[in-house]
């Protein structure tokens, strides 16, 4: 069975073709700038690249063009469309509406429009998508939803209420979601499968470190608690996003600077964090080389980043009374060394103790990290959305057939 997984933004599509027999990526790529002139990248898994100037007026175009490279020329990777069994498509928020990933019917795309609101700049998108493939495939081609947000559906009302006025929750729907949900899922399920445990067993607190960034304590399996909240801007500072701040501080900066909601939202998701404190770069690999050229305010992202993350393993440590693993993923917690290294520094008391010899030695890969004397198991745990969106896909759709 080969399985398309896509994820649409407003004016992109990124897909990875999968075939589900050996979970092997047979191409991937993305379209952009949709709805304005629009390019296209598309790499083969024997190595061939593909980038070309396209026209891509809609995403259904962009769709029209993608199962044409995956079928036909030098780039081609299957004979014809009919090899495709189904599509997955990330989604972004599914609010408390989806607790799972469910099949598509024009229910749900309704229901993914009704909540629109919450991700005005993601849902919307989705949801083009979504009927653009239904023009273009087969509509005996099964489609599949797989929601950011489901994974942390089992959050207690604790965790994810606001102390705010109890109406906002009602009328608007305002609360913690948390997001990355596929990523944390997939990397505890992962990592309970490497050390041979039952993920029902364990508790771990999964760092998923990139340009966005999220910390999720699981127990059980469950996820219990997450960093990001009603939106993806909650929880630890990131490349451009804040985090958490003082709601106070946002008001005061609103008054002096006579910002209206638009241009605080755009300062608190795009100009803020490691750009807004560094004013030179929001990427974490420029954070290390400035801050090692003696730039001060790198230096201070680089502490306000782990310095925060060690707060929530704390707290998450606590809210789930113990801990038997912390992972590491998403660009940072994969590849950087220096990240998971400061984070776990001086937390013998926590029964955390890293090897730092072979933390420097592991990038990319699924490996150990933690010392033969760590109560705490520390692992780097790559992730693959992907796959997991492929794998919830291929579930459903074997669910049809029997
Ligand atoms: P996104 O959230 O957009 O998917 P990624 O998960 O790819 O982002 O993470 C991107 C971040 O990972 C960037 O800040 C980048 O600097 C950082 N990163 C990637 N490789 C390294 C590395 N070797 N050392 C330190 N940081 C790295």
């Amino acid at each position: 069975m080969k399985i398309l997984v896509i994820n649409a933004g407003s004016s992109s599509l990124k897909y990875q073709l999968i075939d589900m027999e050996n979970e092997f990526v047979l191409a991937k790529g993305v379209c952009e700038r949709i709805g304005d002139g629009g390019s296209m990248t598309h790499k083969t898994h024997d190595g061939k690249k593909m980038e070309a100037e396209k026209d891509f007026p809609t995403h259904k175009e962009a769709f029209v063009e993608l199962i044409d490279v995956l079928t036909k020329g030098e780039y081609a990777v299957i004979d014809d469309v009919n090899e495709i069994s189904a599509v997955g498509h990330r989604i972004v928020q599914g609010a408390e509406k989806f607790s799972k990933s469910v099949l598509v019917t024009e229910e749900v795309v309704n229901t993914i429009e009704s909540i629109a609101d919450l991700a005005p700049l993601h849902n919307p998108a989705h949801v083009l998508a979504i009927r653009a493939c239904m023009n273009v495939f087969d509509k005996h081609v099964p489609q599949v939803v797989v929601f950011d947000t489901a994974f942390h559906q089992t959050m207690p009302k604790t965790a994810y209420m606001f102390g705010v006025p109890y109406e906002y929750y009602e009328k608007y729907h305002v609360r913690r979601y948390g997001f990355h949900g596929t990523s944390h899922r997939y990397v505890s399920r992962r990592f309970a499968k490497l050390i041979g445990k039952k993920v029902e067993d364990l508790k771990m607190i999964t760092c998923h470190l990139g340009n966005g960034s999220s910390i999720t304590a699981i127990d059980g399996g469950k996820s219990v608690d997450t960093s990001m909240g009603f939106t993806p801007l909650d929880g630890i500072l990131m490349g451009t996003r804040s985090g958490n701040v003082d709601p106070s501080v946002i008001t005061y900066i609103a008054e002096k600077e006579n910002m209206s909601g638009n241009e605080l939202s755009l300062l608190l998701n795009k100009k803020s964090g490691f750009l807004g404190i560094s004013g030179r770069s929001s990427d974490h690999r420029d954070m290390i080389q400035f801050s090692n050229e003696g730039d001060e305010r790198s230096k201070l992202v680089l502490d306000m980043l782990y310095y925060q993350i060690r707060k929530y393993i704390g707290a998450y440590t606590a809210v789930m009374g113990g801990l038997d693993a912390l992972v590491f993923t998403g660009g940072i917690g994969e590849n950087s060394y220096t990240a998971r290294e400061s984070v776990c520094r001086n937390m013998d008391y926590f029964g955390i103790k890293l090897d730092k010899e072979i933390n420097q030695k592991f990038n990319r890969t699924e490996h150990e990290i933690s010392s033969a004397q760590s109560r705490v198991k520390i692992w780097i745990v790559p992730t693959n959305e992907e796959l997991m969106i492929a794998r919830d896909t291929k579930a459903i759709v074997d669910s049809l057939n029997q």
